[in-house]
Formats: structure tokens, C-alpha cells, sequence
């Protein structure tokens, strides 16, 4: 049988330069194709490292048809490697459908371990690393925003966010309407000169958004829900505030579950003995 070539997932620095594995390099020098994000930001790189391997983009338009040219070359025992603009390919960037074609076409797949933007800022948000949520980028539409949100509201475990700096107070106020205040750890143009960690509450930077720059690229950590008893009379006061708001019974109820994550029964008979006063 034909020995088909390998596709390399090859990690690649997030703003420092010098983050380039030794192994990366090597790899990236050695195989017959490189794919890239972008070629014009990818050539800065290989220009710095020498490496002359011919690029080619797979950009999200046309990465479809680029598969087919890097199957080809991998089904004719030649390696590919796959780079992204900065981090690690197939991590909220368009690498994914490459990955999964190559595997469906019984290609090895090596990934090297390398740079990627959420794990230095998740070990320095010194938030719960045990488990974590990664979420990347919210999705556009408003309404599967709404529901993955939601979805996340009671997990306790750190969740992870990107976004782009100029939704960075919008996707805050979102995060303060379903979460309520939270800790939160705003990482910076990490691995950059202007590195910058601000520890502080999603209320903290809504009343005072001046206090970061927004500028370059950012993760945003938050902490998990802290698992809270609810008395049944803060759990009146929800619902009474719900009701007031004008929500009917039923929804005021769900809102209340939603918020505590206490169980449905419960917070049903509270609503009941509240009706009945
Ligand atoms: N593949 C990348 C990775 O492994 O992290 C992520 C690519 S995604 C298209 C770009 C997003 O990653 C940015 O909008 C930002 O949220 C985050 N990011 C990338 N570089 C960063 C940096 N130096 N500092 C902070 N966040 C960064």
C-alpha cells in the first residue's frame, strides 16, 4: 500500500516572535507545502526563521478547494503543515475543516504543542484551572448567543472567552444581563510589549470602560458560578422582582431557575406560597 504523508498542525507565536518551537521550525523547513491563514502575515515568519517552503493560503473562502491540493500532496507520501496567522491552527480559526478532511481520508494528523492565546491567560487569571470552559468567540447570531450564555450561567467551572476590542463593553453588558457581576481577568496582548493583566468585576469595567485599552487582541476569563445556598426568602425577592418587572408566573419562575440553578419544584412552591400571601 501507498504511504501517504503527514499533516503537521504546527503552532506558531501569538505576538513574541521568539514562542517558535525548535521542532516547529524543523518541521515547517522540511515539508513539501505550507498552508497558511494568510500568506502575507505567515511570510514575516518564515522570513525570521528561514524557512523557504512553499505557501499557499487556505483563507476561509476558498479552503474547500485547498484541501483537495493538500490531499493530493499528502496521498503522494509528501507532508503538509498547516500554520494560522497566531496560535494554534483549528483553535477559533479556520484550520478545522483541513483537520477533519485530512482525518476522514485516513491522513496522520500530528499536532505540535505550542503557542495559543487562552492557556497563558487562564494560569495567570489564577482563577480555578482544574477545569475550564472554552468558548472562543461567541457565536453572531444574537439568539444562540443568548442560548450558549445561558447554557453557562451555573457551570463553576473558569469560562473562556475571545473577542475583538471594539465589542469588548458590549460583550461585557451581555455577560452582566445573564451572568450578573462576576470576577473577571481581562488578558491583553499577551506575549506584546504592552502586555496587560486587569483583574477586576464585569460591573467594575462597565462603570469605568476608560480603565483599559481598547486596543489589540484579548481573552477574557471569568469565574465559574460559586455555588451559593439561596434562602427561600431571597428566592421570594427574585421572584417578586421578576413579577414586578411585568414577567408572568411561568417565566418569572424559569428566570429564578435559571439564575440560582436550584430545582424547578422548589422555586415553584415558593411562587405558590407567594401568590397565596
Ligand atoms: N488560534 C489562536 C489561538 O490558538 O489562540 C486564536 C485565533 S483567533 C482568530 C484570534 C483571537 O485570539 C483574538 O481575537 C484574541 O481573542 C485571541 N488572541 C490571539 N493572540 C492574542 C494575544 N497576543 N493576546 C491576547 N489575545 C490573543
Amino acid at each position: 500500500m501507498k504511504k501517504t504523508g503527514i499533516l503537521y498542525i504546527v503552532p506558531t507565536p501569538i505576538g513574541n516572535l521568539a514562542d517558535m518551537t525548535f521542532r516547529a521550525v524543523k518541521i515547517l523547513k522540511n515539508v513539501a507545502l505550507i498552508g497558511a491563514e494568510d500568506t502575507r502575515t505567515s511570510a514575516k515568519l518564515l522570513k525570521h526563521y528561514q524557512i523557504k517552503t512553499p505557501m499557499i493560503s487556505y483563507h476561509k473562502f476558498n479552503e474547500r478547494s485547498r484541501v483537495e491540493k493538500f490531499l493530493d500532496k499528502l496521498n503522494n507520501g509528501e507532508d503538509v503543515a498547516i500554520i494560522s496567522d497566531a496560535g494554534t491552527p483549528g483553535i477559533s480559526d479556520p484550520a478545522s475543516i483541513i483537520i477533519k478532511d485530512a482525518i476522514e481520508n485516513d491522513i496522520k494528523v500530528e499536532t505540535l504543542p505550542g503557542a495559543t492565546a487562552f492557556i497563558p491567560a487562564l494560569v495567570s487569571s489564577c482563577f480555578n484551572t482544574e477545569r475550564f470552559y472554552f468558548a472562543g468567540f461567541l457565536p453572531e447570531k444574537k439568539s444562540d448567543k443568548d442560548t450558549l450564555l445561558k447554557e453557562l450561567i451555573n457551570i463553576e467551572d473558569t469560562i473562556i472567552f475571545y473577542e475583538a476590542p471594539h465589542r469588548l463593553v458590549k460583550f461585557l453588558s451581555r455577560l452582566r444581563e445573564v451572568f450578573g457581576n462576576r470576577k473577571i481577568v481581562i488578558a491583553r496582548e499577551l506575549s506584546k510589549l504592552y502586555e496587560t493583566y486587569y483583574r477586576t468585576t464585569i460591573e467594575e469595567v462597565l462603570a469605568n470602560p476608560d480603565m483599559i485599552t481598547l486596543k489589540g487582541e484579548f481573552v477574557i476569563i471569568v469565574e465559574g458560578a460559586q455555588k451559593k445556598e439561596y434562602s427561600d426568602a431571597e428566592i421570594v425577592e427574585m421572584l417578586q422582582t421578576e413579577l414586578d418587572k411585568g414577567e408572568s408566573k411561568k417565566d418569572a419562575i424559569k428566570k429564578v431557575q435559571e439564575i440560582t440553578g436550584e430545582p424547578r419544584n422548589r422555586i415553584y412552591n415558593l411562587a405558590l406560597c407567594l401568590e397565596n400571601k
